[in-house]
């Protein structure tokens, strides 16, 4: 009974996780796998910097980009919205 139930929950919580990804990927899923500043891979230079601009998420090659995209925010954010 006790194993019914554990088993149970189990394919419940795994429902549950993939809807939960699902729709959180639906909303934020970032479109680009290269730097908004440099434009290079993401990855190449070690794990991507991930940024929150004003509740957008904006990924780069590394955390300097991040000074870069300051400066004209809205210039890299256009890239994004292609
Ligand atoms: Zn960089």
């Amino acid at each position: 009974m006790r194993k019914k139930f554990s088993t149970t929950s189990y394919v419940l919580f795994i429902c549950l996780a993939f809807v939960l990804s699902s729709g959180l990927q639906g909303c934020s899923q970032y479109p680009l796998d290269t730097c908004l500043v440099t434009g290079k891979k993401l990855g190449t230079m070690g794990e991507p910097y991930v940024h929150d601009h004003n509740g957008t998420t904006v990924k780069f090659c590394c955390e300097p980009c991040l000074d870069k995209f300051n400066e004209e925010p809205d210039k890299y954010l256009a890239k994004l919205r292609k």
